[in-house]
């Protein structure tokens, strides 16, 4: 059979990303989506035009209702939109510890729209972090959400909050290489390299997390999973440059 993984996140018109991305991304990888909604965006690669948001009760029953149909491998946060929002998730997920969970904290589209209100900022550090698996910063988000600037202390700031595991990603970085950082309180830190390449691809946080996801779920570690779902996303943005 295959892994099942919950995606929970916004559609996005443009398919660019969010949850068409996390699909794709999982059926790929040899997983079984159970797709929920936060949020139905209007949006083209350029710009944000309208979020209308799905009432978190409404979430939550999504949640309770995709963990209810069948076993679940994994699950994977993307765009929660609002305070509301992540605490109804955070509220379902604290039954369901041991299911590996990837939050992916999704704060702004690359065209710079905050798909995550502020208080859904704090309430992602205070309720779901402590829940997670691993947490998948790109450099402005391990920003937005530590106050500081070196990965190392990012990372330990994250730890810090409860998350288990954190992988600041380098793609917002420069430097020949984009390199992304995993940070285990126990084990020491690794990392994952691959050449910095001109595209515009958007999407690629939501593969990437979806990736580690799916291969949690294939039942590899924290460290295979990530290398894995690097050269993943690697490999799409090395066709997407040709
Ligand atoms: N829209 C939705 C619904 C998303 O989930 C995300 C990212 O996860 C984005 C937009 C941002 O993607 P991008 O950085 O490619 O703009």
């Amino acid at each position: 059979m295959k892994p099942v993984v919950i995606v929970i996140g916004g559609t996005d018109s443009s398919g660019g990303a969010g949850l068409s991305r996390d699909i794709a991304t999982l059926t790929e990888l040899g997983c079984e989506a159970r797709p929920l909604v936060t949020a139905v965006t209007a949006q083209t690669d350029l710009a944000v035009h309208a979020v209308a948001a799905i009432s978190p009760d409404h979430v939550a029953q999504q949640l309770s209702s995709a963990l209810a149909t069948g076993p679940v491998s994994a699950i994977k946060t993307g765009m929660l939109h609002s305070r509301e929002t992540v605490l109804a998730v955070a509220e379902v997920l604290a039954d369901f510890a041991t299911i590996p969970l990837v939050i992916d904290p999704v704060l702004a589209s690359s065209s710079g729209t905050p798909l995550l209100d502020l208080d859904g900022i704090a309430a992602i550090k205070t309720h779901l972090l402590p829940l997670c698996t691993l947490v998948t910063p790109n450099l402005p988000e391990a920003r937005m959400l530590t106050g500081n600037e070196h990965p190392e202390l990012q990372a330990k700031a994250l730890l810090k909050l409860g998350a288990a595991a954190v992988l600041v990603k380098g793609g917002h970085g420069d430097g020949e290489m984009s390199i992304d950082r995993l940070f285990q309180s126990d084990l020491p830190a690794a990392e994952f390299a691959a050449p910095r390449l001109n595209t515009s691809l958007r999407g690629t946080g939501c593969m990437l997390a979806s990736a580690i996801a799916a291969n949690l779920g294939l039942g590899k570690s924290r460290h295979e999973a990530c290398s894995l779902a690097k050269e993943f996303v690697s490999h799409k943005l090395r066709q997407a440059a040709i």
